[in-house]
C-alpha cells in the first residue's frame, strides 16, 4: 500500500508520499488535521487535510509469487514448474488481497 495526496493545490498532480500509516486517525494523531506537504513536481508547499490523502495498492506480488514459485518448480522438472507457479501465484494473491484490505481500510477511515 502506498499513500498519495489526491491533487497538488498548484499543479494538480497526484503527490506520492513516503508516509506509512494505517488509517487517517493515526495520520491526524501524528501530523494534525492539516499536513504540510511539498509537491515533488512543482515544489510548492501546501497544507492538506487528512481527507486529501488516499491509499492505493502498490502490490504486484502475484507476478513475483509466480516467478518465485516457477523457480522453485524448476528443480522438480516441467510438472514441478506448473505446481510451483500455482503455489507461487497463490502466495502472491494472498499478499495482494491483504494489501487491498489495507487500502480499503485506509480509504474508509475517518
Ligand atoms: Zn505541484
Amino acid at each position: 500500500m502506498k499513500l498519495y495526496i489526491k491533487k497538488c493545490k498548484t499543479c494538480s498532480n497526484i503527490i506520492p508520499l513516503e508516509l506509512k500509516v494505517r488509517n487517517r486517525a493515526i495520520l491526524r494523531h501524528n501530523y494534525g488535521n492539516n499536513v504540510n506537504v511539498q509537491c515533488p513536481t512543482c515544489s510548492s508547499t501546501h497544507d492538506y487535510s487528512v481527507y486529501d490523502f488516499f491509499a492505493k495498492s502498490d502490490s504486484n506480488s502475484t507476478v513475483g509469487g509466480g516467478v518465485v514459485g516457477g523457480l522453485v518448480g524448476l528443480l522438480g522438472g516441467p510438472i514441478g514448474v506448473g505446481i510451483g507457479l500455482l503455489i507461487g501465484g497463490a502466495i502472491g494473491n494472498e499478499n495482494d488481497s491483504t494489501d487491498q484490505k489495507k487500502v480499503k481500510y485506509f480509504n474508509s477511515s475517518y
